[in-house]
């Protein structure tokens, strides 16, 4: 009965996706159903370029707010619609502009590198945008000297600072949901199932981090299991990413390092809401264009600066 309703409501998204013409974007944290309807899959760095190069004039983002602001910014002309506004993430609005300005303040010359994880208010004073699977490669070609304020991740930002052994100044946050992985959880997975790889995402602590075999991006992550000649594998990110390995590479074994490893935000977009938000052509994301114009440049200069 259930899998007869959500194929009625799939057929519907469908008519009304392509009446309405709307490109439909979903993060890999997405339910698989939504996945599985979007046109385009991808983490959030690959969500804001195919945002960008959308080939319609109405994209509906499937993801928590933040990536629906970063299609608005980048996509002026666009109309960009949420099915969930309120899906937002708390590690992303755990700072406030005024922390980004009194760090400025007292680090003349410094530079604000921004996790896209935030809200536009901290793009449009940050310097440049990253993501999980380009911060490395970003951070290194940017001036050597200079002080640099890695903001809100601090796991992710430790990470970066070790890979790049670089200082990095960083903000006291971190996702709840990464960051509740423990050593313990992977050593008992580990102890299960010896012949396993462990992949961990960098947003988890170090401590977990130093017992991986693989630290990578949502899309690392999908890349390496999907590619590698191993069968088993320990997942230490959100578990959405199984389903995108199950599809790329059937038949592997995929361990969740730990049960709760499920964000509530992200999984508050159903179907249903999808559904309404292409009936309705609602909610649309708007940033102030003040606002816009200026995270914009960090998150063009982000997009520059990764290839
Ligand atoms: S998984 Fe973590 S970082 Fe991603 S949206 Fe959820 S709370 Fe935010």
């Amino acid at each position: 009965m259930h899998n007869q309703a959500d194929a009625l409501l799939k057929e519907e998204i469908n008519r009304l996706k392509k009446e309405n013409s709307v490109y439909i974007i979903a993060h890999y944290y997405q339910r698989p159903e939504i996945q599985d309807l979007a046109d385009f899959v991808g983490d959030s760095y690959a969500m804001a370029v195919a945002a960008k190069n959308s080939p319609l004039d109405t994209i509906l983002v499937a993801g928590v707010d933040f990536m629906a602001e970063s299609a608005a910014i980048l996509c002026p002309g666009k109309t960009v619609l949420s099915p969930e506004p309120a899906a937002t993430c708390p590690m992303a609005n755990s700072i406030d502009v005024n922390d980004v300005l009194q760090y400025k303040d007292t680090h003349p010359g410094s530079l604000v590198v921004s996790y896209v994880n935030t809200p536009a208010s901290i793009k449009a004073v940050s310097d440049i945008c990253v993501t999980s699977s380009n911060a490395v490669k970003i951070i290194q070609k940017l001036p050597q000297d200079v002080p640099i304020f890695f903001i809100p991740d601090e796991n992710l930002g430790k990470f970066i600072a070790g890979k790049l052994d670089r200082p990095l100044d960083f903000y006291p946050s971190c996702c709840p949901i990464h960051n509740a992985v423990t050593r313990q959880d992977i050593l008992k997975c580990k102890e299960e199932h010896p012949g396993a790889e462990v992949l961990v995402h960098p947003e988890c602590t170090p401590d977990v981090i130093a017992l991986s075999d693989y630290v990578g991006s949502t899309a690392g992550i999908i890349n390496y299991a999907a590619k590698s000649d191993k069968n088993q594998f320990i997942i230490a990110t959100e578990h959405g990413v199984m389903h995108r390995i199950n599809q790329v590479s059937p038949g592997k074994d995929l361990i969740l390092a730990q049960a709760g490893l499920t964000c509530p935000n992200m999984k508050s977009i159903t179907l249903d809401k999808i559904l309404n938000s292409l009936k309705n052509m609602e909610t649309i994301i708007a940033v102030p264009e003040s606002i816009r114009s200026q995270a914009a440049v960090a998150l063009e200069r982000m997009i520059a600066y990764a290839c």
